[in-house]
């Protein structure tokens, strides 16, 4: 399935050796190379050799219905920052990783969705709640985020004469800074949020519950890719047929977290597209 500009100048040799790595590992030209986050409990997390959360079930299940099998799937870390460019270099057939479908993406890679729609919220210690209430009460205050989303961004674009931004590579980085006291709230999507909240079992982290923007998640594909409606077709009936609201029953269950009402989401119609 995989085809890398590699594979595609370097020819006959090149492609023997990636059909090899194939059959040991999942992925390759034979299977599907699927990037995840590795670090955001819930969603896309990696424990030991498994690999766990909503975006892994949503990704497991649109393979199947693509005709791949289990072992067939490789999945590799996509953190924020590397999204389009692994896309782009032919590093991975598709990405499920809490990726908002935005315009600016757009212009280098396609997305079929939406699958998910989460909203940009804060992340605090549950000593704060009550003082820190939105993006409004940081004045001065140090705030963290991940380099390549769309959460630091915003914070840019809107606030960044108000608060010091943090930035990390992943949402774990930020939510240790929390706990120990490096930063004083991080942001990110609702959903991630609860995870990481939920996973520190502690109780000392607490979701402030004011999302501030909309957030679609939508399965990054290369540019021109003619997976895109297939994938549509799957999600589509992952909707249908129960598994998608199952799935987000079973990874967010224990966490607090509600989803928006404008869950389950309706499929775009055409994959160069951003949801209105
Ligand atoms: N959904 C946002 C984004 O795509 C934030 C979460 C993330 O970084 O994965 O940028």
């Amino acid at each position: 399935m995989r085809r890398t500009r590699l594979t595609m100048a370097a020819g006959a040799l090149a492609i023997g050796a990636l059909a090899l790595a194939g059959c040991q590992s999942g992925g390759g030209d034979d299977g599907l190379t699927i990037g995840i986050k590795f670090d955001q409990p819930g969603l896309g997390f990696q424990d030991g050799t498994e690999y766990t959360g909503f975006d892994v079930d949503v990704a497991r299940y649109v393979a199947e219905k693509l005709g791949y099998s289990e072992d067939q799937i490789e999945f590799v870390e996509a953190i924020s920052a590397n999204r389009e460019t692994m896309l782009e270099n032919g590093q991975v057939d598709m990405i499920f990783a809490t990726y908002s479908i935005t315009e600016s993406r757009q212009e280098v890679v396609d997305f079929a969705g939406p699958y998910f729609v989460a909203g940009q919220d804060l992340l605090i210690r549950s000593e704060d709640a009550g003082t820190i209430t939105g993006p409004e009460s940081l004045n001065g205050l140090d705030l963290c985020s991940v380099s390549g989303s769309t959460s630091a961004q915003r914070v840019k674009d809107e606030f960044a004469e108000d608060v010091n931004l943090v930035e990390q590579p992943g949402y774990s980085q930020c939510a240790q800074f929390l706990l120990d006291g490096s930063v004083d709230a991080m942001t990110t999507d609702d959903i991630i949020l609860a995870g990481l909240a939920a996973a520190q079992g502690s109780g000392n982290l607490q979701v402030v519950g004011n999302p501030f923007s909309t957030e679609n998640y939508g399965v990054g594909i290369p540019e021109g890719s003619e997976l895109c409606e297939d994938i549509n077709a799957a999600i589509t009936e992952m909707i249908e047929d129960g598994s998608w609201e199952k799935a987000v029953q079973a990874n967010t269950e224990g966490t607090g977290y509600t989803p928006s009402a404008a869950n389950p989401p309706t499929v775009m119609a055409d994959c160069g597209g951003v949801p209105s």
